[in-house]
């Protein structure tokens, strides 16, 4: 068993995104500049967005993080979101999810400049990824495909389970590895909450996508010998014996699943990385316009 190790190939992308920005210094060009929203400070939104706002630090880039209290009014938040479209000096913004119940997540969401949407929620660049143009990918299923690529593990003609039909995961995964491309070509199936007999189509499955949210769902009965794993769950399961009270599990159970896997991702230090390390990417594709 292999383990994918997102923590050290994020850790190469940053360092490759560093090489970049040291050019475009050099070069006396634009900084590449990005800037996060974040509404009512919740505990795992907010180590979200700082790991965000560190890994900027990181790669040379600047940042901004715009903390706006919870009971912001929709208006006021759609203000912000202008603000920032307009703001010349910043290449690319997220806006942190979920936002409070009483704000449209959609309203906002569209109201963000597709030319600064790093995040790829957009529905021009939605649409664009679809139709195999190019655009902003979605962070987290950009880094499964670079992580797939940099360990060159196949996916053509394979037999892919994606579960979970997430917007922002589970959905745009399915279309990214069925498409005509280089770590594409796989028959892709996505299962959900009405699928009958999971366990029966992730058996014949040869990579596995999990992407639902809940904890050690997939196990070791439920996977084939030889099978491929990315884990994008993240759930904070309470334990009293670690100093910040909590640990972090996946959706897959990783003991029983590791043991048939020839690939698995990790959970902390898979998945989790590899999208910060997309989001500074999609940055540095946004600043392009300044410094090509
Ligand atoms: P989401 O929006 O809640 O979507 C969950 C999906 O899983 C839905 O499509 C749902 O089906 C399906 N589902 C739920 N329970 C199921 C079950 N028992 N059997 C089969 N399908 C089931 O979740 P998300 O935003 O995609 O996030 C999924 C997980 O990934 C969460 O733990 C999240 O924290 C984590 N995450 C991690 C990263 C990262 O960077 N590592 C990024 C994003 C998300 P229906 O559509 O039928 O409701």
């Amino acid at each position: 068993m292999i383990l994918l190790d997102g923590k050290q190939t994020a850790a190469d992308i940053k360092d490759e995104i560093a090489l970049e920005v040291d050019k475009i210094r050099l070069n006396k060009g634009k900084i590449p500049h990005l800037a996060a929203i974040i509404v009512g400070a919740d505990g795992a939104s907010l180590t979200y967005v700082n790991s965000k706002v560190k890994a900027c630090k990181k790669v040379g880039f600047n940042s901004s993080l715009i903390e706006l209290p919870i009971d912001i009014t929709e208006e006021q938040l759609l203000h912000e979101v202008h603000l920032l479209n307009k703001d010349v000096t910043i290449d690319g913004y997220i806006v942190q999810l979920p936002l409070p119940d009483h704000i449209d997540e959609d309203l906002i969401l569209m109201a963000v400049d597709p030319n600064k949407d790093v995040d790829g929620f957009h529905p021009t660049n939605v649409g664009k990824m679809t139709l195999e143009l190019p655009t902003f990918l979605p962070a987290t299923p950009y880094g499964i495909m670079e992580l797939l690529e940099r360990y060159k593990i196949e996916t053509s003609g394979k037999d892919v389970v994606v579960i979970g039909r997430s917007h922002i995961v589970g959905r745009p995964m399915s279309i990214l590895l069925s498409q005509k491309r280089e770590y594409g070509n796989a028959t892709v199936t996505l299962v959900h909450s009405r699928t009958k007999n999971i366990k029966e189509i992730t058996k014949k499955a040869d990579i596995i996508v999990v992407a639902l949210g809940v904890a050690e769902f997939l196990t070791g009965d439920m996977v084939k010998k030889g099978v491929t794993i990315i884990d994008v769950g993240i759930t904070r399961l309470e334990d009293k014996t670690r100093k910040r009270g909590y640990r972090l599990v996946g959706d897959v159970h990783f003991e029983s699943v590791s043991k048939k896997a020839s690939y698995i991702t990790p959970v902390p230090g898979g998945v989790g990385p590899m999208t910060i390390a997309m989001l500074l990417k999609n940055t540095l594709l946004a600043n392009r316009k300044f410094n090509s």
